[in-house]
């Protein structure tokens, strides 16, 4: 199918309905996913969100569009800015290890990185234009302490994303904080003014003294990477208001073009029935996780294998039985590998026709990835049954197993299986780049590979004469 003829489906949160997804430009997708504020360790809910945008630009890749993933690094806020002062390190020093931190993850966790990762601070110009242009046109205005506003009755459209309505807010009542709920609706900081509790963290600017509200900050980095207008916007649902509205209310007021086509937002992760989040101490970051002995691999499969729309809670039963479905794709290849039958006359043929129909439906129909992993779990267990007949030849164990390989380059859970004493090219590759970091002494990066070799079943021994491998041993 070429990327014409598919025809995909999202629920736009603009319009709250599905819709076929048609890119400004055919053939080519541009992407925006607001990315981590490097204030501390991500943990999995934040993961949720990422791993739901790793599919999403893998499901476009695999339906032939070329995709142009652009995720921004939140290095300035008031998080950050409070958590380098608690720790009394320069913000830049402060950020740049949970920058380093999320790159070690997303490493393990299997995440395609994006083609751009903008940060904040490396904005600032733009930032600055773009609230210049707001004052210009008459949608933002000074206050008495130098900060800049937006102000939200200008902008007619404000609330589309959201549905609330501005009319029953009150008009000129000032917010600062980058977060707030639907109930504190007000005129936004687009530039606060520099304060004592920003400490050294301020840029002099034509604006004055001060430094970006958050909302700006995604504007900026998202048109000055992918142009007015781009295709999709995502985020998870707590993105949606504040900072959405606001990043279309600075973007469509400053360029009078609609900024984004298509906005996709994935519901939470929750523990015992409520957010996962750092503000309510129930969460479990990545490494918490890895630290308990859990593959990364499985942790993805966890996040991915329930619809992005769809929340869910995180209990470790639920891990387990995500472990249990990677054993089970990774055994299906592995048995692939020993057919030898006289074949089914036809019957493989056909399976592998309808898995691929299922399958694309449903991650067409607004990637409804548990319709699609239950399609391809069906048809395991009837091709498994050809196998415990030895009926599958060599030729068709070949075809599935190519099949295989085109849905794990969408889902990226299987790896290389192998059936003997032999590593995979990649694990090879992945021990090279690891012996390259132990020499850089870059040891954090050197133990994310370790991990992501471990999920490969590659397990690594450091001895006097040198690295040592060895498989581990399937039950
Ligand atoms: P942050 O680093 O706080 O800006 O969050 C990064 C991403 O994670 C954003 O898209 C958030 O909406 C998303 N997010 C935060 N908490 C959760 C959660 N519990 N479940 C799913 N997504 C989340
Ligand atoms: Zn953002």
């Amino acid at each position: 199918m070429n990327t014409a003829t598919a025809s995909i489906r999202f629920f736009n949160t603009l319009t709250r309905r599905k819709e076929k997804f048609t890119p400004i430009d055919e053939g080519k997708v541009r992407m925006y996913t607001c990315g981590p504020t490097v204030y501390d360790y991500a943990h999995i809910g934040n993961y949720r969100a990422f791993l739901f945008e790793d599919l999403l630009k893998r499901w476009l890749e695999h339906r032939g569009f070329k995709v142009t993933h652009v995720m921004n690094l939140t290095d300035v806020d008031d998080k950050t800015i409070k958590g380098s002062q608690k720790q009394q390190i320069p913000l830049k020093q402060f950020t740049a290890h949970y920058t380093k931190a999320f790159f070690e993850d997303i490493t393990a966790l299997n995440i395609k990185p994006a083609d751009y990762y903008p940060k904040a601070t490396s904005h600032i110009p733009e930032m600055i234009a773009l609230i210049k242009t707001l004052i210009k046109k008459g949608y933002a205005y000074k206050s008495q302490d130098g900060s800049i506003y937006y102000a939200i009755n200008k902008f007619k459209n404000y609330g589309k994303l959201s549905h609330i309505k501005v009319a029953e807010l009150k008009a000129g009542a000032r917010v600062k904080t980058d977060e707030y709920t639907k109930e504190e609706a007000q005129d936004f900081a687009l530039w606060k003014a520099w304060t004592p509790e920003d400490g050294n963290v301020f840029w002099e600017t034509e604006l004055g003294k001060g430094r970006p509200g958050w909302h700006i900050e995604c504007s900026a980095m998202s048109m000055r990477h992918l142009g007015e207008t781009f295709d999709i916007h995502c985020g998870g649902i707590d993105n949606m208001f504040p900072h959405h509205e606001n990043e279309i209310a600075q973007s469509e007021a400053a360029t009078g073009k609609k900024f984004v086509n298509y906005w996709l937002h994935n519901e939470h992760l929750l523990v015992e029935g409520r957010k996962m989040a750092k503000k309510f101490g129930n969460f479990y970051t990545l490494r918490d996780l890895l630290k308990r002995g859990y593959d990364p691999i499985v942790i993805r499969y966890l996040l991915l294998s329930t619809h992005y729309r769809a929340q869910f809670n995180f209990t470790f039963e639920g891990l387990d039985v995500a472990r249990a479905a990677v054993e089970r794709l990774r055994n299906f290849v592995r048995r692939l590998q020993d057919a030898e039958g006289k074949g089914s006359g036809g019957k493989v043929a056909e399976l592998l026709r309808g898995v691929q129909v299922g399958f694309g439906e449903a991650m067409d129909d607004d990637l409804n990835v548990s319709v699609a992993l239950a399609v391809l779990f069906d048809f395991m267990r009837e091709v498994n049954a050809l196998l415990d007949a030895s009926v599958l030849s060599r030729s068709e164990a070949d075809e599935v197993c190519a099949l295989m390989k085109r849905f794990d380059r969408v889902l990226g859970v299987i790896g290389e299986v192998e059936r003997e004493e032999a590593l995979s090219k990649e694990a090879e590759e992945l021990i090279e780049k690891r012996e390259e970091a132990r020499k850089a002494k870059d040891w954090a990066t050197a133990d994310a590979i370790r991990v992501r070799l471990r999920a490969m079943g590659v397990i690594l021994e450091d001895t006097p004469q040198g690295v040592r491998w060895r498989l581990e041993k399937k039950a």
